[in-house]
């Protein structure tokens, strides 16, 4: 199949290292395939550790100059790469849909939400301060904040575009440089944003991106060397939690952003219409593939019964599909192995006594589509509960108190996002105290943006994306102490 693009610069199947299209140094190409139809619709360099090797050692002869820079002719640039993605959003959206699967409405969303972290960290750059500390007789402390150095981005495949551009784009503001690594499932997005980047003219060897199957030779490169200085990672717990031991040997500084386990919790003096909707938005977008997607629906046993009689109407009407085609409401999930995973979730809730509301199967054919699916007489041992689904099944657990609710959405090594329904600002301020999480949603569940700072605590990771928090994933703070100012 080929791919038409109204700008045909955009379709990129090569490493971008240096400022440089090249190969693989074995000449070895890998699939992207289609998760919508099954077919291959590009080869793409498998590039490994020597050309990682080779990235890190661009970035290091180029990141000097561009840290030097005053911080507004690098926001200059940077707001030229906005603009030209926003330019592209079509064929950016495009590409998206075609490799990862999501709808072409998502993926033009997320073209724009991707792109106005670029904006938004080009602004804010400009607004790093530092402090001037209170003296002594002949001393003075003054605090700036430099850039931490190369940074080694390892992304994941479920958002192919923003969760580059809200690493690459605070990175780059402060004057560092980064080597990428993106998922091997959707390696033409991030390919697309490096090309749209040298367009705008950032400097070669400023963002570097290693396209490749062989994660561990990329990561044990990025996370070895002793040129890179900080590690950023977007993905799952245990590879997280690898790359942080791997990290541990050059004590580099890492962020991660890693798997949820999302409750909405819906009580019984909530908005019931709200509290659907908002659920059938954070448990479907992106097909159930987002860290933040609601993973249980935890709902009061008084509202119960409407809750789950509104909610399946609502996922009856739903048509999964391929998201190029018009009337396609979501897309397929991203791989075969993504798809048997998910069922195997569903089969266990099944045999432990869960019952099947709506779905609860693939759908068949080509293409790797898993029905809208929900679950009812689930409970906290099943691993629908337990465990990040990643697709699109709802299990929905009843509860009875506020205690027991709070019990239940805590019951968990993950604390990423959670949400919750409820018109009693007594109880919004008591329950938002009280669950372990980074972020919440109350009565609302699009909750994330630019401006806000996205993260997790517990397993979930560590550090903050976005707002003005996530400029600090990338500075290191200096004290300098001037003494002898009374000679
Ligand atoms: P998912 O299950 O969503 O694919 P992963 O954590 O496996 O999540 O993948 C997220 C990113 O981490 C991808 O770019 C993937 O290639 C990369 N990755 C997976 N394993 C490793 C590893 N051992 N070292 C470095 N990167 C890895």
């Amino acid at each position: 199949m080929s791919i038409q693009l109204n700008n045909p610069s955009l379709l990129q199947t090569q490493a971008f290292i240096d400022g440089q299209w090249c190969d693989a140094d074995s000449g070895k190409t890998f699939a992207v395939v289609n998760p919508a139809t099954g077919e291959t619709i590009a080869q793409v360099a498998d590039a490994g550790q020597a050309e990682t090797l080779r990235a890190i050692e661009a970035a290091k002869a180029a990141m000097p100059a561009w840290k030097a820079e005053p911080a507004k002719v690098r926001a200059a640039i940077l707001e030229k790469w906005h603009d030209l993605v926003m330019a592209n959003q079509a064929d950016l959206a495009k590409l998206m849909t075609l490799e990862q699967g999501k709808t072409l409405a998502e993926s033009t969303g997320e073209v724009a939400y991707g792109a106005s972290f670029i904006k938004w960290f080009a602004e804010e750059s400009k607004r790093i301060y530092g402090d001037v500390l209170q003296g002594t007789p002949d001393r003075r402390g003054i605090v700036i904040k430099q850039p931490v150095g190369i940074v080694g981005a390892i992304t994941p495949w479920n958002f192919p575009n923003a969760m580059i551009t809200r690493k690459a784009a605070p990175a780059l503001a402060v004057g560092c440089a980064m080597v990428l690594k993106p998922a091997a499932e959707t390696p033409l997005s991030a390919l697309a944003l490096a090309e749209l980047a040298k367009q705008a003219g950032l400097p070669a060897g400023l963002f570097n991106v290693v396209v490749g199957t062989d994660a561990p030779a990329i990561g044990g490169e990025l996370t070895s060397n002793p040129d890179v200085k900080k590690v950023t990672f977007t993905g799952s717990t245990p590879v997280g939690k690898l790359l942080m031991k791997q990290c541990a040997d050059t004590v580099k500084r890492t962020s991660m952003e890693l798997g949820g386990n999302a409750p909405v919790i819906v009580f019984d003096d909530a908005d019931l219409d709200a509290a659907v909707q908002g659920a059938l938005v954070s448990k479907y977008r992106n097909s159930g593939q987002t860290c933040i997607c609601s993973n249980r629906l935890i709902v009061q046993e008084g509202i119960y019964d409407a809750f789950v009689e509104k909610f399946t109407q609502a996922v009856n009407n739903f048509n999964f599909g391929n998201g190029l085609e018009d009337g396609s409401t979501h897309g397929p999930v991203i791989t075969e192995k993504a798809m048997n995973d998910i069922h195997a979730k569903v089969e266990s809730a099944v045999a432990q006594g869960a019952t099947v509301v709506a779905g609860g199967k693939p759908k068949g054919g080509n293409g790797y589509f898993y029905e809208p699916t929900i679950l009812t007489n689930v409970d906290s041992s099943m691993r629908v509960f337990r465990e990040e689904i990643f697709g699109p099944v709802a299990p929905i657990f009843k509860f009875k108190t506020e205690q027991e609710a709070i019990e239940m959405a805590n019951d968990t090594e993950f604390g990423l996002a959670a949400y919750f329904y409820s018109e009693n600002l007594s109880r919004i301020w008591r329950v938002a105290e009280s669950i372990d999480y980074g972020m919440v949603g109350v009565n609302e569940t699009a909750i994330s943006s630019e401006i806000i700072p996205f993260g997790g605590v517990k397993e979930s990771g560590q550090g903050r994306e976005g707002s003005k928090y996530g400029l600090d994933d990338y500075l290191e703070v200096k004290y300098i102490c001037i003494g002898g100012i009374n000679k």
